[in-house]
């Protein structure tokens, strides 16, 4: 089994367990390292949404921030507790994040200091929206989309996850097909957004994720489709397992079947981003040319 998981959420977040929670389940587990990810969200009117306030009702609201300073101040205590936290502990912890890209110069840039300020160990792509006549839709905001609108945003979504790939500031991405989560990009008619995204993941230096929380919704498979784990299959590209857990019970959760369903698509090449690295990640840093 993978020995590891990179793709976390803890308390003061929207995950439902402490750091140390975490890092003890992992230890018993027998994991060797784990990073945690939790969401980097940096938009400038999302406190305008309704995601926003229903994020606020269920007391997840810190995930987003209107101004990268804000998200600085709230990831700092965090990564001070993680910092004290490895030191005692039996395994290997890492310090990563699940950002949402958007594709500006704007963001690029206040993104560009944050990672000077935080100095996180690993950077996980994601797009969880997409961006729509000045504001920001979720995976509900498209599920209840008219039915052409629908069409022209579930697009916008796989160019939004393409801008991420050839963004090449991250280690891998996430969940590529998340919008299946309410049962969006099903049909045959989404193939060519598909390969068109893969391709653009081999050629970046990007890798990709299949994560087993898509396990949770009918269609047997985690995130992304079998489908897509071929296209990863024919354009080579590595894949890392994660379980995206929220709480300590998903941690690990169902890795040995993805691991098999990987290997059923043609998928060879797994990864670790600090395989045969030392304490220091130097040259691991040196390789990516962002952080
Ligand atoms: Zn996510
Ligand atoms: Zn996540």
């Amino acid at each position: 089994m993978q020995d590891f998981s990179f793709h976390t959420h803890t308390i003061g977040f929207d995950g439902r367990n402490t750091v140390e929670e975490m890092i003890e389940t992992a230890q018993n587990l027998g994991l060797k390292k784990l990073g945690i990810s939790n969401h980097f969200i940096v938009y400038p009117t999302i406190k305008e949404t309704k995601m926003y306030e229903a994020a606020a009702r269920r007391g997840y609201q810190n995930i987003y921030s209107a101004t990268f300073d804000e998200a600085i101040e709230r990831f700092k205590p965090h990564y001070e507790e993680i910092d004290r936290l490895k030191e005692k502990s039996g395994l290997k912890i890492y310090k990563g994040m699940e950002v949402d890209f958007f594709a500006s110069n704007q963001w690029r840039d206040g993104f560009e200091k944050t990672v000077e300020i935080l100095k996180p160990d690993y950077l996980i792509g994601s797009a969880h929206f997409v961006e729509y006549k000045d504001t920001l839709c979720n995976s509900h905001d498209l599920k209840n989309a008219a039915k052409e609108e629908q069409k022209l945003l579930l697009h916008k979504y796989w160019q939004n996850v393409r801008a991420t790939a050839q963004s090449n500031l991250f280690h891998f991405l996430a969940h590529l097909d998340l919008m299946k989560k309410v049962g969006l990009g099903l049909g045959d008619e989404w193939i060519e957004d598909e390969c068109r995204t893969v391709e653009a993941i081999s050629s970046s230096s990007m890798r990709a994720e299949i994560n087993t929380s898509g396990f949770k919704l009918s269609y047997g498979e985690p995130y992304p489709s079998k489908r897509i784990l071929s296209l990863f299959a024919k354009y080579d590209v590595p894949v890392i397992i994660s379980d995206d857990a929220h709480n300590v019970e998903r941690l690990g959760d169902r890795f040995d079947e993805a691991f098999q369903m990987a290997k059923q698509c043609g998928i060879r090449h797994f990864y670790d981003p600090f395989a045969g690295q030392k304490d220091d990640f130097s040259s691991f840093k040196e390789q990516n040319r962002f952080l």
